[in-house]
């Protein structure tokens, strides 16, 4: 599953309902909530981590 750091729990915490999109430089960038608050989050990828997300079930946005 996807991880990222939630502000809020000021942690790194795995995300829920993932969404994996590419932004305008070319890097993957990943966002979802945290699955311990609810707290929006997102989280810059490498191309082998948002491939390895979207296999793991994340969405893909692009
Ligand atoms: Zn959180």
């Amino acid at each position: 599953m996807a991880e990222g750091y939630c502000v809020k729990c000021k942690a790194k915490s795995q995300m829920k309902n993932p969404v994996v999109s590419k932004t305008s430089r070319g890097g993957y960038m990943c966002q979802g909530t945290c699955s311990k608050c609810g707290t929006k989050m997102s989280a810059m990828m490498s191309e082998d981590n948002a491939m390895k997300a979207i296999k793991e079930g994340a969405k893909k946005s692009f």
